[in-house]
């Protein structure tokens, strides 16, 4: 604790009963100087009217001596005085503590450090709110100004991380009736219920809007890639073009290639090679049962073509198909394409 810088000396401090049967002593003058700084030193540590050098470690006589500047004989005399008037007492580690401390203690300075650590708490608050990039005092869920609370923005149950970037503070109300719900699913039910729900500041919040989108009076949950990267939250929409792009037709039956392997396939084998290759590929997949084996197909007729190409085997047209798809795989054995799916699973 902090350093209370007074502590109180009652005006009728020589009036006291104990001071008086002190001062009748020959070393009173020394003893009462000693009783002083006793006060100030436990004024100082601020412990409850407890006096250490650390926790655990008492102070001795001589320490004592030497922190008061007096003869180690006149300690041992003033603190037995004071022990036997019940002035100090010692704990069960020898820790010497001031008796009825409360009297001296400096209750309106133990105040203004309580206040001056509130004050700092506050700060703190209001700095983790800025770093928030937050009002500091409106709920940006219904727009309420109330006290705020930590709202994960994805809930913890659901994978969200406890950072900033998934924390925001929210009235107590909001907080309480998201619960662990969707964002989305949260202000959706408010809109429907006709509840609180503040839409424009929603859709002016950026870190709110990392996760939703807002069209025909509805939010929706933008696609999150792995839930706990949450520097790449929003999917912007070039990679959702992408993905469309990427979604595999299907060939024959049960070949599937995306728009890209296709064409890159047609480049490289010619087209009626390509067409072989998938027509060998769906029946040799239709007799295995073997499709979800398979990563690419793609990859896996690239690996047909060039395994062909390597076996000197030409369909003359220099692009590799020497039309074995005729023969068949069957009768060819499965085994020759063991190899391959190895090639293609790994
Ligand atoms: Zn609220």
């Amino acid at each position: 604790m902090s350093e209370v810088k007074w502590i109180k000396l009652v005006t009728e401090f020589f009036d006291d009963e104990k001071i008086k049967l002190i001062e009748a002593m020959p070393e009173a003058d020394m003893v009462l100087v000693i009783w002083i700084k006793l006060l100030t030193l436990a004024g100082k540590k601020n412990m409850n009217g407890y006096i250490f050098l650390t926790k655990n470690i008492p102070y001795t006589d001589e320490m004592l001596a030497t922190i008061f500047n007096r003869p180690v004989n006149t300690i041992r005399l003033a603190l037995d005085i004071f022990k036997k008037f019940k002035m100090i007492n010692y704990d069960n580690n020898g820790i010497l503590q001031m008796s009825n401390w409360e009297k001296h203690q400096n209750i309106e300075g133990l105040d203004k450090i309580k206040k001056a650590n509130r004050i700092r708490q506050q700060r703190y608050k209001e700095q983790h709110l800025l770093e928030m990039n937050q009002d500091l005092s409106i709920c940006p869920y219904c727009g309420e100004s109330a006290k705020l609370t930590i709202d994960h923005i994805i809930p913890l149950s659901k994978g969200g991380k406890d950072e900033v970037n998934n924390k925001i503070l929210c009235c107590l109300k909001c907080n309480q009736s998201k619960t662990n719900r969707d964002l989305d699913i949260f202000l959706n039910a408010r809109i429907k219920m006709n509840e609180p729900v503040n839409i424009n500041a929603i859709t002016h919040n950026k870190k709110l809007m990392n996760f939703l989108e807002y069209k025909d009076n509805k939010f929706r949950r933008v696609i999150i890639t792995p839930i706990n990267t949450t520097d790449k939250i929003r999917v912007d929409k070039n990679r959702i073009e992408q993905i469309r792009l990427d979604k595999k037709k299907k060939y024959n039956d049960a070949v599937f290639l995306t728009q890209n392997e296709y064409n890159k396939l047609i480049t490289e084998l010619g087209e009626s090679s390509t067409a072989e290759y998938i027509e060998r590929l769906s029946l040799y997949i239709r007799s295995q049962g073997k499709e979800k084996k398979y990563k690419s197909h793609y990859a896996t007729i690239l690996a047909w073509n060039r395994k062909d190409l390597k076996g000197g085997k030409n369909n003359g047209t220099g692009k590799g198909y020497n039309n074995r798809y005729n023969k068949g795989p069957e009768k060819e054995g499965i085994d020759k394409y063991k190899h391959l799916e190895e090639i293609i699973q790994n």
